[in-house]
């Protein structure tokens, strides 16, 4: 089982933030920013590329949590990211789809 799944099952601690029916939101272990969550949904979806017509309403449900909390956080005034890595190039390393919310500082944009 993936490390996300085990944090969905109660196997593994995590600072959760947002829990509902079908998603999870957590703090990163290793924040990149003063503010640095992790949306995911409970279901075990690898890749962004596994996104189709099929569950592309999985993508607007975390990014509608990511606002929600970004509200709460206090960051919807001063701004903040949210990023989706896919694959070997982008940087993934948890093969369980995730979203990023970063914010509480100016970024830069790098690759
Ligand atoms: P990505 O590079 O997009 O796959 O991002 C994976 C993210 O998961 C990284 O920012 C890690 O710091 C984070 N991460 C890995 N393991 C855990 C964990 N057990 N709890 C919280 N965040 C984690
Ligand atoms: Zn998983």
């Amino acid at each position: 089982m993936c490390i996300f799944c085990k944090i969905i099952n109660n196997e593994m601690p995590s600072s959760k933030v947002y829990e509902d029916k079908n998603y999870l939101a957590f703090k990163d272990i290793n924040p990149k920013a003063p503010i640095h969550i992790l949306i995911i949904p409970k279901q075990h979806i690898e890749y962004l590329s596994d996104i189709d017509d099929s569950n592309k309403h999985i993508i607007g449900d975390m990014a509608i949590i990511a606002n929600k909390l970004a509200k709460e956080l206090g960051i919807d005034k001063s701004g903040y990211r949210i990023l989706i890595n896919n694959g070997e190039d982008a940087g993934q390393e948890v093969f369980h789809i995730h979203m990023h919310l970063l914010g509480g500082k100016k970024m830069k944009f790098s690759v």
